[in-house]
Parts: structure tokens; sequence; C-alpha cells
């Protein structure tokens, strides 16, 4: 059997596991109970207020801690049953995955960096805030006097058709008219956000499903636009498929986030936005709240895919107990943002279930395609006239993503490495470099 044959294989087993994966819309419904209080956290101007709606976030839901410790167990009674002593080292081994991510975690360089950039988001916070201490509850807190309003979150069109409109011209400009046409974007409020392909009698369909709940924000906003974008390109980056089939995803799964950031990326990139007159008015601020949401997403997924390397720790040592869930938590918070410690016993984590559901190291995609997303960028925006695509731009991009797309869930690392024109291949120095890169002050 080749080591595609079986990465397919696997997939279909991390799937169809669990009740967790089973009752996901249960889970769902239950997770984005606590969203609004989320949202109600953005604007609750007194810190005590906000520790109680924290506390309500943090809530332990028992049915959901039984459901996620009995997935874990499953997904590492698999690994082992595969020759596997770790779930890391049988997800790394299938897809080929040159990193080692539980290294990265012990590595003294990253401690180091994400120390540095911990301590420097809660003074910022901290004096921005006018707090004495910072703590989890006051993360999501927004200023709201006139002088910090956030451009990434205002509407910048008043609704979902206008939403596509801009989104579609964007593509078109980008040589993805046709491809773009054939996507059914579909507003379903309470679902989740998502971007997918398959086939329904014979016929292949493309489907963008969005929601202000799944996307985080509202509909119109830069924000929004930007989820748009990213979706869509998910079906772009599909379409290149040369030999499509049923049931084909884009593994390797910690490659599949990188075309779809990039599109993102460009599509916020000064180039792009400077078509936008609030963003063209306040443009240096406009970039800073991008540099921050950036660095923000970075640090949600090292702090996520830490988590589960720890849980998954606990697994193997048949440790892993509902008291544990909530102490890591709340101690890789305290790592990577910097919060004062404090005594609740903290289940925000159900929040996170739908990623902890989804594949095993999920985030990884997400760290990836920060990283390498920022090269393909740095490259493409070197083809550009006076901010506008040139023939040269629409070749360069063409040939990048068919070099990483074409052959679908067999694309390889070395691929991707010659997509984004890399000198040197995808390791754990890398990722450790990229990361010091992305979180520095300068
Ligand atoms: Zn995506």
């Amino acid at each position: 059997m080749t080591k595609q044959a079986i990465r397919h294989k696997t997939w279909n087993i991390i799937y169809k596991i669990s009740s967790f994966n089973g009752n996901l819309n249960a889970r769902y419904a239950e997770i984005s109970k606590r969203e609004p209080l989320v949202q109600k956290l953005y604007h609750t101007d007194d810190q005590a207020e906000r520790r109680e709606l924290y506390l309500k976030v943090c809530e332990k839901d028992p049915e959901t801690c039984k459901a996620a410790i009995e997935f874990f167990n499953k997904v590492f009674y698999f690994c082992f049953r595969k020759g596997f002593k770790k779930v890391s080292d049988w997800v790394s081994n299938e897809e080929n995955d040159p990193v080692k991510w539980d290294q990265l975690f012990k590595n003294e360089r990253f401690n180091e960096i994400i120390k540095k950039y911990a301590r420097h988001h809660a003074e910022t916070r901290k004096k921005d805030l006018n707090l004495q201490q910072y703590h989890n509850w006051d993360y999501w807190y927004k200023n709201t006097s006139p002088d910090t309003n956030c451009l990434y979150t205002n509407q910048v069109v008043p609704n979902f058709k206008q939403s596509l409109g801009l989104i579609k011209d964007f593509y078109k400009d980008l040589g993805f008219e046709d491809i773009f046409s054939q996507i059914d974007f579909i507003q379903k409020e309470g679902s989740p956000t998502y971007a997918m392909i398959h086939e329904k009698n014979g016929i292949w369909l493309n489907e963008v499903y969005l929601s202000e709940s799944g996307a985080g924000c509202k509909t119109g906003s830069l924000n929004y636009l930007s989820v748009i974008t990213h979706e869509t390109g998910h079906i772009i980056q599909s379409r290149q498929i040369k030999y499509p089939h049923k049931h084909f995803f884009l593994p390797p799964n910690p490659l599949n986030e990188i075309v779809t950031m990039f599109f993102e990326r460009l599509f916020l990139s000064p180039a792009f936005l400077s078509r936008f007159p609030d963003v063209k008015t306040d443009s240096n601020q406009i970039y800073k709240e991008l540099k921050t949401e950036n660095e923000e997403l970075l640090l949600r997924t090292l702090n996520l895919l830490e988590y589960e390397d720890r849980i998954y720790a606990l697994v193997q040592k048949n440790k892993l107990t509902d008291k544990l869930l909530a102490d890591i938590n709340s101690e890789l918070k305290q790592k990577y943002y910097g919060f004062e410690p404090n005594d609740l016993e903290d289940h925000s984590w159900h929040r996170w279930c739908f990623y902890l559901a989804y594949s095993p190291f999920k985030q990884r995609a997400y760290i990836l395609g920060n990283l390498l997303s920022r090269i393909m960028l740095d490259n493409f925006l070197k083809t550009l006239n006076n901010n506008q695509p040139t023939q040269e731009s629409i070749d360069y991009l063409h040939n990048m993503i068919t070099t990483c797309s074409e052959n679908g869930s067999f694309s390889t690392w070395q691929e991707y490495e010659k997509a984004c024109s890399l000198d040197r291949p995808i390791d754990t120095e890398f990722v450790v470099n990229g990361i010091a890169k992305a979180l520095s002050q300068g």
C-alpha cells in the first residue's frame, strides 16, 4: 500500500470514530451558546462584570467533557493499533510532516519569543485599557472611544449581495471570474462558515456557507469580506486539481490553508485595500489593526496546538481528566497572553471543540498558512504595477497555485516549497524563524 493510500484511510478513521464527531451538531449548539457572551465581553466596561461574564464562558458542560475525553481516547486507541506511541507521530508520519511540533513547544528560542510577546501583549493592553491587572476576561474588551474605532470590523458595504460583488471583482482581476461564477454562496445564520466541493448526481457542486456567527463578525465588514475571500480560495484551489475524484480533500492537511490565507492576505493588502475610501483616509490604523489580527491568530493557533499536544500526552499516560483539561487551558493562556493567574476552573476550551474534533492537530495548517502565505504574498506583490495586477502577476499566480494544487491530496511539501520559492526546506527551525519574524515588534 502506498503512503498516500494509508493517509486516506486514516482520515476516514478519524472522521468516523467518535460520538464526538457524531454529535457535532449538538456540540455546535452547546458551543455557540457561549459566543453571545464573548461578544458581550467586547463592550462591558466594568472589569468585575467582565469576570462574571467570563465565569459563564468557562462553565463546565459535563456532556462535552465526557464526549471529548472519549474522542481523545479513541484517537489514541487507533494510533496505538497502527503501531504508533504518540498521536503526533502517527499524524506526522502519514502526512510526511517534517516539522517536529512537540519539539517546537520545548524549543528554548520559541518559548523566549512567546514569553516576550506575551509580556508585550499584556503591557500594551494594560496601558490601552488603563488596567492594573490584565485577566482572561479582559482579552476581548474593546475600548469603544471614537479614536479607537476599529476599521477592520466596521461595515464597508451594507449587505451580503454587495459583499459578494466586491469579492467577485477581486477574483476577476486575478483571472478567476469563471470559477467564482460557478460557486453557490449560501448565507445561513447559526451554522459554521466553510467551503465545500462535492459530487451530486454526477455534477460537482461548489458551495460556500457563510454566517455572522461562523465568521465572528458583521456582514459587509472587512473582516467578513476576508472570510469570503478565504472560503472562495478553498474552492479556487480545489478546482486546480488535475484529476479530481470523490471525497478528495486538500491534504496533506497541514498544507491546506496556505493558498487560502494568501488570498485573504492579498485582499487585505494595501494594494487592494486602497480601493476603500474609509481605509484610504486612515491607512495607518487599518494596517496596525491587521498586524495585530495576524499576530493574534498566530498566538491563538499555537496556543491551541500546544493544548492539543498536552492533551494527547496525558491520554497516552491514561491521565486525562476534566480538571486537567481546565488547568492546562489556564496555564497555556497565561503563557501565551501574559494573563494574571486566577483560580477559575476554565472550560472555555469547549469553544474549540470543533477544531479538536475536526482532525488531530489541525492548527498546524493555520500556523503554516500564516507563515507561508506571507512569503507567497511578498513574492506576488513584486509583480504588481501601480497596485494593479499585470500579465506577469496573473501568470505568476496561476503557476504558483498549480504547482501546489494540481496533485490535490497527493501534493507534497516540496511542491509547496517550490510554490513559495523557498531556498530551504520547511522544518522546525523554519517554523521558529517564521514565528520570530511574524511576532517581531520592529
Ligand atoms: Zn480555510
